[in-house]
């Protein structure tokens, strides 16, 4: 599992760097980590929203593998004690694609980098200062089968190779981890880990994790 941080130079960023010289005390004030990405100043990367954030289920995905998604959104609204999530599942014949088109979405993906086949998954963060605007979740469907709840019934797509199988709700816990701004991470039986071995029913949230979103979003 993979996380891709991708920063977007804006105007205001821009401007940071030209006056920090001069004007010093315009430099933003440093966070604690609390497992999050930061950016250059030291603040936590996040959403800036106390409403839902939109998460859109591409109809790539499984209808199988769907009500995962809804519970590990629902491990971590559990968390925070409010909504965070707003699941869209898509309903369209042809599925949408990752992409920066200002919407959150999650994908199964038949095809994967040749170099990059040990990646489950990968979440991409879109942010310009210390807030997200946009991230997306790729599955890899080519090189792995997954499970919802029961390993007995893997879930393969047309070009899903021969897999042992993974579970999904794991997978996707993980991912909106990232989705949220959080880091890999590796002790304390954290969800964050980098590894999801196969048939590993990572699907409780760790104290370190609870505690890690909790200093952000509450
Ligand atoms: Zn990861």
């Amino acid at each position: 599992m993979c996380f891709d941080m991708k920063m977007k130079l804006i105007i205001r960023f821009i401007m940071f760097v030209l006056l920090g010289a001069a004007v010093t005390s315009c430099a933003p004030k440093k966070s604690e980590d609390c497992g999050f990405v930061q950016n250059v100043y030291g603040q936590r990367i996040s959403w800036k929203t106390s409403g839902p954030i939109q998460l859109h289920v591409s109809s790539s995905v499984p209808a199988e593998l769907k009500p995962a998604i809804h519970r590990a959104a629902a491990s971590w609204e559990q968390t925070l004690g409010r909504k965070v999530f707003e699941v869209i599942e898509e309903n369209t014949s042809s599925p949408s694609q990752p992409g920066r088109d200002k919407k959150n979405g999650i994908y199964f993906l038949g095809q994967w980098e040749s170099d990059r086949k040990s990646e489950q998954g990968r979440t991409s963060v879109y942010w310009a200062g210390d807030e997200i605007q946009e991230a997306d979740i790729r599955i890899n469907s080519a090189d792995f089968a997954y499970y919802d709840q029961n390993p007995q019934q893997l879930v393969r797509t047309a070009s899903t190779k021969s897999s042992a199988g993974y579970n999904f709700e794991a997978l996707v816990l993980h991912e909106l981890g990232h989705f949220l701004g959080l880091k890999h991470r590796e002790s304390g039986g954290t969800v964050m880990a980098k590894e999801l071995g196969a048939y590993t029913d990572r699907v409780k949230l760790a104290a370190v994790d609870e505690s890690s979103v909790q200093c952000e979003y509450r």
